[in-house]
Order: C-alpha cells, then structure tokens, then sequence
C-alpha cells in the first residue's frame, strides 16, 4: 500500500453507514446505505473536512500561518476552513465570488463569526483568473513577513483526493460490519475531489462498487477530463507504478437543474420528505440533487443487479440555511 501523506485532525470519524429505513420509494431493492459525512462534525462538517486534513497538514508543514481558500458566496469550502482555521489558530482570507453586501446568513454568517478576511469577486474573475487572484493574495502576505497557503476551488487536487482515498478504509470497514458489497456508490460532484479520491480508493483498497456521480456544476465532459487529471497528477505525485488509466468513473449531467446552486421545486419537496421520514437534512446545492438522482436512477433499474447502494451524504446544511426563502409553505405542511 501507498503511504499516505502527512495528516492531521479536523472530523469526527469514522462517520455511521445508515440503512435508509422509513423512507418509501415504492420498491424495496437495492437497499440505500447513507455514508453520513454530514456527520464529520458540527460546524466543520461535510465533505471537505476529510479533504482539509490533508491539505491543511501540508500548509502546517510548509510553515504557513495563513490559508487562503475561494469558492462561492455560500461555499461549503470556504466555511470549513473559516473554522479550521480559527480551531488551529491559523488565519484565513476567502476569496468569494459574490457582492460584499450579502445576508450574513448559512455558510457567510459562519465565515464571518470565525473572523476569516474576505475579498468578494465577480464571477468572471472566478471563472477567468482566481489562481492569480489568490497567488497575488498569497504575494501581499509574503511582503508582510508572513506565509499563505492558497487552495483551489473544493481542495481538489491529487493531496485533498487523499481525504476520500482513506474513507475507503472506513467504508471497507463499514461494509464488513454490516455484511455488504456494495457495487455502486452514488455522490454529488462539483469540483470533482471526492469522486476521484472515491475511484482510487476504491482500487487501492479493493472494493468492488463503481461510483455514480451527479453533476451539480459544469458539463459532464468538463468534470470526467477534470477527474482524468485528478488522477494522472497523484500518480505522478505519489505512485507512479500505479496504473491510473481507464479507471471507471460515471457522472450524469441531468440531474444539476437550472444551475449550480438553483434548485427546482421537487428537490425542495425531497428535502421535506426525507427529513420527515428519517430525520436525514440534505441540502439544495448538491445533496438533494444527487439523492435525487439516486432515486431516479433506481427507479429506471440502473442498479438492478445489486441488492446495495451508497449514497455519501457529502453535507451542505448551512446552504439549506441560506435558501430558506425558497421552501413554499405548502413544501413544509
Ligand atoms: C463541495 C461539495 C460537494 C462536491 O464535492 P467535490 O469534491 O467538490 O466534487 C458535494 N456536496 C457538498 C455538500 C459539498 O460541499
């Protein structure tokens, strides 16, 4: 086995796998397994606290004292470290795209009590140059006698992938406990980290389930090239005997709605309807979305050869909060 890379702290693992009981979709099989990774902590929850435990140990060990971080104005991202920051006692600038003037309310509300410095940019900047935004950032640090550390969008890169590499581990322990084989494992993907540390992990720890991911941003062809990189760029870095190359990976464009963080009435009423039933809170931007997928997917026969599936349940509660104006009362009776 590979050495993983230096790691430190942040989540509150292992998370449960949760059978999804009390929630009726009409047919009994494949039973849904929920990966709680919502579970991975209180404020700092979610996804990217598995990613961050790389990351932020690699910006401790290059001795900076600042991490910088970008994503949207509600970025679950650039929550987390807001908060990791603050509970490692390392400062923080976000790069947001949004206005200045946002309702401190959901994932800004907790950037900002944590105290994290923020410069707010147009979404063609975002799109356009956010690296040499973050770099002259960093730059601006340096000439201050201090050391930032920039992460891109979602720590996607081949170190954060580590952070779904090793969940494997859990999820290989999982699956024992509970005497499964899981051949599909179904995820929202936007920046693309969790799926490619997904299908790596999956190899590497000999597991037998494909994932399924559920675009909530950018094209499919977009995101597939991106986890192609995603994998050639940790080989390259940490196992270059690996073979890397055709390693299966599926994402359905279909399910994104309007647009990345614009949902449409069902995914408001799935949210009702599963926290009704079992207690489970997804979220608008991406969980509900992918779960949605999931249960559509289903209901096609897509997993019709396996009596399990997985859904990660990758986090986001405080988007919910911030799009609290789009439940209808009739979403919530
Ligand atoms: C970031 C995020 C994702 C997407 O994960 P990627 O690794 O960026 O593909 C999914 N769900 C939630 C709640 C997130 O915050």
């Amino acid at each position: 086995m590979i050495t993983p890379p230096t790691r430190i702290s942040l989540g509150r693992l292992n998370t449960p796998l949760q059978l999804l009981e009390r929630f009726d979709t009409g047919m009994d099989l494949p039973r849904i397994w929920v990966k709680r990774d919502d579970l991975t902590g209180s404020g700092l929850s979610g996804n990217k606290v598995r990613k961050l435990e790389f990351c932020i140990a690699e910006a401790i060990e290059s001795g900076a004292d600042t991490l910088i971080a970008c994503g949207g104005i509600q970025s679950n991202q650039c929550r987390a470290v807001a908060i990791a920051g603050a509970e490692l006692g390392l400062s923080v600038h976000l790069v947001l795209r949004g206005e200045e003037n946002s309702h401190n309310t959901g994932n800004l509300l907790l950037d900002r009590i944590c105290g994290a410095t923020i410069t707010y940019i147009s979404a063609d900047d975002y799109r356009s140059r956010i690296w040499p935004i973050m770099n002259a950032i960093a730059d601006e640090y340096a000439t201050r006698g201090r050391k930032a550390y920039p992460m891109g969008p979602g720590a996607s890169n081949e170190l954060g992938m580590w952070g779904y590499i090793s969940a494997c581990e859990e999820l290989k322990r999982d699956f024992a406990e509970h005497q499964i084989d899981p051949r599909y494992v179904v995820l929202p993907t936007g920046t693309t980290g969790t799926q490619s540390g997904l299908i790596l992990g999956s190899r590497l720890h000999k597991l037998n389930f494909n994932t399924l991911g559920i675009a909530v941003s950018g094209s499919v062809d977009s995101l597939k090239a991106k986890i192609e990189k995603d994998l050639i760029r940790w080989k390259d870095r940490f196992s270059p005997t690996t073979n890397v190359l055709g390693l299966y990976n599926e994402i359905l464009g279909e399910y994104g709605g309007p647009g990345y963080g614009i949902a449409e009435p069902h995914i408001y009423e799935l949210i009702t309807r599963l926290a009704t039933s079992t207690g489970i809170i997804l979220d608008p931007v991406y969980t509900a979305k992918a779960f949605f997928g999931l249960l559509e997917e289903r209901a096609k026969g897509r997993f019709s050869d396996a009596e399990d599936i997985v859904f990660i349940h990758t986090g986001g509660i405080f988007g919910l909060m911030a799009q609290s104006h789009l439940f209808s009362s009739s979403q919530i009776e």
